[in-house]
């Protein structure tokens, strides 16, 4: 799944192969935008705005995708053989003289004009990878929904846009907080928001997204994709759960012991109060 640094560093690439470029060649493959033909048209440049990519043409418009939890840009010399996937997963070919752009299961393509791109990603909170980095606004919009789970809070897109669930669990087990802690018993919120991105500047250049500063096979990330293995620090086996609200459930794992509950709402809290619905599926 696509994280923020993730589509940074694919905008990076695209930005590299396009910007600049006059696109000689496009191929729109979804019904709505099929007889779409943006050839002739220059490439001004390629950025990340939280998972959306916007590719701004120069005549003004922009052209924006979205990864959603499977999507992929592949770039490939021209007369390369492709490799993303099976042909009918391919959405859109972007083509330079230089250079093939071939989009995989991308999501909510749509031409708009590039002073309109805020209709389009107006929502999002500040992006944690952007220039425009704004923290203060980002626990300021957190701080809105105080009973929020924090590890739903993180991953919302209009509190702060670009954090994942894999930098989400693996800052929440750093700084030692229980994924359902509500928002407004985070101790230093902002000290938890600057962990995570912190943790996916390190990883910007990076080809294997690495949490842990050890190398090695299966010691690359703390809790993430670790269920019932040992806590790296106590030995504790890792759990794993379902967070979210009903179908946009995120599966989240945490360590029981480094990430002990503070809060009464937590259903996992060694107190937990009987008859609360229980939103964890332990699996
Ligand atoms: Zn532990």
């Amino acid at each position: 799944m696509p994280e923020g640094d993730t589509v940074w560093l694919a905008a990076q690439r695209m930005n590299t192969a396009l910007a600049g470029g006059t696109l000689r060649r496009t191929d729109f493959r979804i019904p709505q935008l099929a007889t779409l033909d943006l050839t002739g048209a220059t490439v001004e440049e390629v950025i990340p705005r939280g998972k959306h990519l916007l590719i701004r043409l120069a005549d003004g418009r922009t052209l924006r995708t979205h990864f959603r939890m499977d999507g992929s840009w592949h770039i490939y010399r021209p007369g390369s053989r492709w490799s993303g996937g099976p042909a009918y997963d391919v959405r859109l070919v972007l083509a330079t003289d230089e250079w093939e752009c071939v989009g995989y299961r991308l999501h909510d393509i749509d031409l708009v004009k590039t002073a309109d791109e805020d209709q389009l990603v107006g929502h999002l909170g500040p992006d944690v990878l952007g220039p425009d980095w704004d923290l203060d606004e980002a626990l300021r919009r957190m701080r809105e929904h105080p009973d929020e789970q924090i590890g739903v809070a993180l991953v919302d897109q209009r509190n702060l846009a670009g954090i994942g669930n894999l930098y989400k669990v693996e800052a929440l087990f750093l700084r030692g907080i229980h994924p359902w802690t509500r928002v407004a018993d985070v101790p230093e919120l902002g000290a938890l928001v600057e962990r995570t991105r912190t943790l996916m500047r390190a990883n910007l250049h990076r080809p294997q997204q690495n949490t842990t500063g050890d190398p090695r096979r299966g010691r690359d990330h703390w809790v993430f994709g670790r269920r019932g293995k040992p806590c790296f620090r106590c030995r504790t086996a890792i759990l794993l759960g379902e967070q979210g609200p009903p179908t946009q459930e995120r599966v989240t794992w945490w360590c029981p012991q480094c990430q002990a509950a503070r809060s009464p709402i937590d259903p996992q809290a060694r107190t937990g109060e009987p008859g609360r619905p229980q939103p964890v599926t332990l699996y």
